[in-house]
């Protein structure tokens, strides 16, 4: 016998009673974008193989080993399913001239991809919603971001996400600064592992934010990417600082936070909790002013976060966060050939008047129909057997008010009749 086909390992279904859970959060998160005046954008899943490599950087975990990519059998092209966000939304804002009339606030949200060991808070195909701001310097749209992030997780109910920021500084400030890292790395060769021996002369910065126990006195002891800093890249900083003090938002400056991604350069910032173990970052981002140029485009200073949706829908049901979900309105039982006759043209006519109405497909006694009526959370059961039908009527029952409240209904009235019990609840 034939093994069933499961899912990809590391690529999970998401079955009703936690995809209600993605609505609601979906749902928050679309009327926070619009309230800051973020517009949507729609990406493709599968970019070029390039844009990747030149964006996020050859020597990166992403590039390096987390990439799905293949070869178009049909064309030779080289593609992969992308593992973030950024690179395709820059991608498309050159190709389209987006930012060059004037700047550009976007968000998008969607599947990303990487070649990861599976494990609570990391799967190979997980969600992020991201936004990015192009044409913007000054750190108020950095701080803005950080704002953002700060509502989010008021309006999902959610406490405890705590605010990490660090600067980076500019390209060439960075380069002074890793001769001296390298020098500094160099004299502890023989504490280094295998992943930092092979970044010590590629990308030395993320040895900084290695989690390896052994290392973590000697990295203590490294020199700090502050000290190279110019007065225009603190004074961008300081700036960042003074809207989340002025505002009331609380921050650590983190110098380790470098960032897995090449782009990044002055503002760098995590949101972390320390309730989903060591996953604990939901929200990261910042400022990357060279990318849309590095790609093709014309200079446009650039920043953004993205988000781990997995991760945020984990902390909300975690919380405890019942998702209010409202039962339908109606719930129609029908039995007989007339009645059955009449019950699809009752309940499109109630959909016509924006009233919900779950249908009962598959016959079934009166007393069967009532306890799938009970069951389904509906507020009421609109009855119809052949007696209403020949009458032209239907019998109209509360699932909620004791005892079942119930009276006929001439099919023409009961769309009123259901109005008007809604909006005297409402009253009460
Ligand atoms: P990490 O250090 O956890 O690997 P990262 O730096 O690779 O994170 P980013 O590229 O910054 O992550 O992605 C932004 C957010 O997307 C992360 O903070 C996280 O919430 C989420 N995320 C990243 N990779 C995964 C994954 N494999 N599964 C689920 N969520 C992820
Ligand atoms: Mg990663």
């Amino acid at each position: 016998m034939s093994q069933n086909i499961q899912s990809v390992r590391g690529m999970n279904d998401i079955l009703p009673d936690e995809a209600e859970f993605w609505e609601l959060f979906e749902e928050t998160v679309r009327g926070w974008l619009k309230s800051y005046g973020y517009r949507p954008i729609r990406l493709p899943i599968v970019e070029p193989t390039p844009l990747f490599k030149r964006a996020i950087g050859e020597v990166t975990d992403i590039v390096e080993k987390e990439m799905y990519s293949f070869e178009d059998s049909l064309n030779g092209e080289q593609l992969t399913l992308r593992p973030e966000g950024t690179a395709g939304c820059v991608r498309a804002v050159i190709q389209h001239n987006l930012a060059v009339q004037r700047p550009q606030r976007l968000y998008y949200m969607g599947q990303m991809f990487r070649h990861e060991r599976p494990q609570k808070g990391r799967y190979r195909q997980f969600n992020q919603v991201g936004i990015e701001a192009f044409g913007f310097n000054g750190p108020d749209i950095d701080a803005e971001h950080i704002l953002m992030g700060a509502r989010l997780w008021d309006d999902l109910g959610l406490d405890g996400i705590k605010l990490q920021l660090n600067t980076l500084g500019q390209l060439e400030e960075r380069a002074k600064y890793r001769a001296e890292l390298v020098g500094y790395f160099e004299k502890y060769v023989d504490l280094l592992d295998e992943d930092a021996k092979r970044r010590l002369y590629t990308n030395p910065l993320r040895i900084l934010d290695s989690k390896n126990p052994a290392m973590q006195e000697m990295i203590a002891g490294a020199p700090r990417l502050m000290q190279h800093l110019g007065a225009e890249s603190m004074a961008h900083f300081e700036g960042v600082q003074q809207v989340l003090r002025d505002v009331g938002i609380p921050y650590e400056i983190n110098t380790r936070l470098v960032r897995g991604l090449d782009y990044y350069n002055l503002t760098v910032f995590e949101w972390v909790t320390d309730r989903l173990g060591a996953q604990g970052t939901v929200c990261a981002g910042g400022r990357y002013d060279g990318l849309v140029e590095q790609l093709g485009g014309k200079a446009t200073p650039a920043c953004g976060f993205a988000m781990g949706v997995e991760r945020l829908v984990t902390l909300i049901r975690e919380s405890g966060g019942e998702p209010e979900l409202e039962g339908t309105d109606v719930f129609l039982v029908h039995q007989g050939e007339a009645a059955s006759r009449l019950a699809p043209r009752v309940a499109e006519s109630l959909r016509d008047q924006g009233i919900d109405v779950l249908f009962n497909c598959g016959g079934g006694s009166f007393k069967s129909q009532m306890k799938k009526a009970d069951a389904s959370g509906a507020t009421f059961a609109i009855i119809i057997g052949d007696d209403e039908a020949s009458a032209g009527e239907v019998t109209l029952k509360s699932l909620r008010a004791e005892g079942g409240e119930q009276k006929r209904v001439g099919v023409d009235q009961v769309a009123d009749e259901i109005m008007n019990s809604f909006f005297d609840e409402d009253e009460a």
